[in-house]
C-alpha cells in the first residue's frame, strides 16, 4: 500500500480524499496556497505545504511546485481530485517520469480521453454508442460537411475536440448558417484551448445526462458501479444529481453496463472514471469520458456501499480491486445536492465568513463539505462549499431525507443556494423523475 499521498487539490474533495487516506492508514500532505492556510484538511492532515499564491495557476495548477512539495516530503503518491490538474496529461507524465505515483489513468488515456474526438473513436471502436457525426474532425471539403449535415438532419452541434467546461461548442439550426458556424467555432478553439480541431454531430433537443461509473485496474479488469443522473444543470454545471438514474429500462441499462464495462477492459483503464451520456427516447449517446473522481460520486458510494476513493488508492497501489462485478448490488436511491457559495437569485459568487455552519444528520443523511464556524470562503476559486447527500430505500424517502436535511442545514454569514435546493426537491416535476438537461433552466426563466 502506498505509505504517503500528497493531495494536490483544496476544499471538500481535499478532506474527502484525506479521510480515505487516513482509513488505509496512508500519511498525508496537503498542499494550498497562501490564501488557503486555514483549510480543514490543511489542518487535519500530516503534513502541509504552501505551494504559491492565491490565484490558482501559480499555486494549484503549479506542477513545479507541487513536485517540488512531493521531493521535500518524500510523498510517493499524488491525489489530483478533480478540477485543477485531474486531466492534464502532462502532469500526470511529469509526476510518473519524476518516480511518483499518479493516482489516475496513465497519461496516454487522459491524453486519448481528452480529445473527444479520439475518445468517440475508442469508445465506437468498443461498441459504445455515440452520437451520429462526422466521426472525426471537420476538413476543408465544405461540400461533404454540408450534406453530411443534410443526413444528420437539423438542428446539429459543432463542438471543439480539446473543449470542455461546456466552452468551444455551437449549436446550428439550418444549412445556411452551418459554415460560418464551423469557421467560428475552429477560430473560438484555436485560441481557447490551442486547438482548432472541431467536429460535428446531431444536436439532441430534449436529452437527458446519464453517466456511468467504472473502476478499472490497470490490468484489463474493470467494473460498472451504476449510473447517475446529473440533468439538472445550470449553465452545463451539474446541481442536483441522484443514483440509479431514474426510469430506465432493465434491458437498456444492463447493455450500456457491460458495453462500458467492456470498452474499459480494452483500454486497460486504471483508476476511476465516468462515461457521460446523453440519454433520450431510451437510447444512450456517448460524449465525452472523464478520467477522475467526480463531483457526484458518493450517490454511488451510497447505493453501493463501495468507497470510490478507496479504490482509487488501492488501484494506485498496484493492488486488485476489491470487489467483482457479481458482488455489486444497487441499493435504494440517493441525491446529491451541491451547495455553492452564492447568491440564490443572482449565482453571483458570495465568498466571506461562515459566522456559523451546522450540518444535518441522522439516518441516510451524509455532508461533505470542508466548512466550519469561523472560516472563510475565499474569493478565488470554484463556489462548491458543501454537498449534501441523502440516501434511502426508495427515491420517494430520499427526496424526503433530502428536504429535511435541507431544512436543517445553516451557513450563516455568506449567501447560498440552499433556498434554490428547497426549491426544487419540492418541485413536482423533478419529483416525478426523468427531467432533460434544460428544465432547469427553463423552470428560473419561467
Ligand atoms: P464539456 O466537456 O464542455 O462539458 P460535453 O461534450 O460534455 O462538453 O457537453 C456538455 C453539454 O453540452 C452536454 O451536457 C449537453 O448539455 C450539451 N451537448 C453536448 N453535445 C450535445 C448534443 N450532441 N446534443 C445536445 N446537447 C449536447
Amino acid at each position: 500500500m502506498l505509505e504517503k499521498v500528497l493531495i494536490a487539490n483544496r476544499g471538500e474533495i481535499a478532506l474527502r480524499v484525506l479521510r480515505a487516506c487516513k482509513e488505509l492508514g496512508i500519511k498525508t500532505v496537503a498542499v494550498h496556497s497562501t490564501a488557503d492556510k486555514d483549510l480543514m484538511h490543511v489542518r487535519l492532515s500530516d503534513e502541509s505545504v504552501c505551494i504559491g499564491p492565491p490565484a490558482a495557476a501559480e499555486s494549484y495548477l503549479n506542477v513545479p511546485s507541487i513536485i517540488a512539495a512531493m521531493e521535500l516530503t518524500d510523498a510517493d503518491a499524488v491525489h489530483p481530485g478533480y478540477g485543477f490538474l485531474s486531466e492534464n496529461a502532462d502532469f500526470a507524465e511529469q509526476v510518473e517520469n519524476s518516480g511518483f505515483v499518479f493516482i489516475g489513468p496513465t497519461a496516454e488515456t487522459i491524453r486519448m480521453m481528452g480529445d473527444k474526438v479520439s475518445a468517440i473513436d475508442v469508445m465506437r471502436e468498443a461498441g459504445v454508442p455515440t452520437v451520429p457525426g462526422s466521426n472525426g474532425p471537420l476538413d476543408s471539403n465544405n461540400e461533404r460537411t454540408l450534406s453530411l449535415a443534410k443526413k444528420i438532419g437539423y438542428p446539429v452541434i459543432i463542438k471543439a475536440a480539446a473543449g470542455g467546461g461546456g466552452r468551444g461548442m455551437r449549436v446550428v439550426h439550418n444549412e445556411a448558417a452551418l459554415l460560418k458556424a464551423i469557421h467560428v467555432t475552429q477560430t473560438e478553439a484555436k485560441s481557447f484551448f490551442g486547438d482548432g480541431t472541431v467536429y460535428l454531430e446531431k444536436f439532441l433537443e430534449n436529452p437527458r445526462h446519464v453517466e456511468i461509473q467504472v473502476i478499472g485496474d490497470g490490468q484489463g479488469n474493470a467494473i460498472c458501479l451504476g449510473d447517475r443522473d446529473c440533468s439538472l444543470q445550470r449553465r452545463h454545471q451539474k446541481v442536483i444529481e441522484e443514483a440509479p438514474a431514474p426510469g430506465i429500462p432493465d434491458d437498456v441499462r444492463t447493455d450500456i453496463t457491460n458495453t462500458c464495462i467492456q470498452a474499459c477492459k480494452n483500454m486497460k483503464y486504471r483508476g476511476a472514471g465516468t462515461l457521460e451520456f446523453l440519454y433520450e427516447d431510451e437510447r444512450f449517446y456517448f460524449i465525452e469520458m472523464n478520467t477522475r473522481v467526480q463531483v457526484e460520486h458518493p450517490v454511488t458510494e451510497m447505493v453501493t456501499g463501495i468507497d470510490i476513493v478507496k479504490e482509487q488508492l488501492c488501484v494506485a497501489s498496484g493492488e486488485p480491486l476489491s470487489v467483482s462485478q457479481e458482488d455489486i448490488s444497487i441499493t435504494g436511491h440517493s441525491f446529491e445536492c451541491r451547495i455553492n457559495a452564492e447568491d440564490p437569485a443572482t449565482f453571483l459568487p458570495s465568498p466571506g465568513k461562515v459566522k456559523l455552519f451546522h450540518a444535518p444528520g441522522g439516518p441516510g443523511v451524509r455532508v461533505d463539505s470542508h466548512l466550519y464556524s469561523g472560516y472563510a470562503v475565499p474569493p478565488f476559486y470554484d463556489s462548491l462549499v458543501a454537498k449534501l447527500i441523502s440516501h434511502a430505500s426508495t427515491r420517494e424517502q430520499a427526496l424526503v431525507r433530502m428536504q429535511i436535511a435541507l431544512d436543517e442545514l445553516l451557513i450563516d454569514g455568506i449567501r447560498s443556494n440552499i433556498p434554490l435546493h428547497r426549491d426544487l426537491v419540492r418541485d413536482r416535476e423533478f419529483q416525478r423523475g426523468g427531467v432533460n438537461i434544460h428544465y432547469l433552466e427553463n423552470k428560473l426563466e419561467s
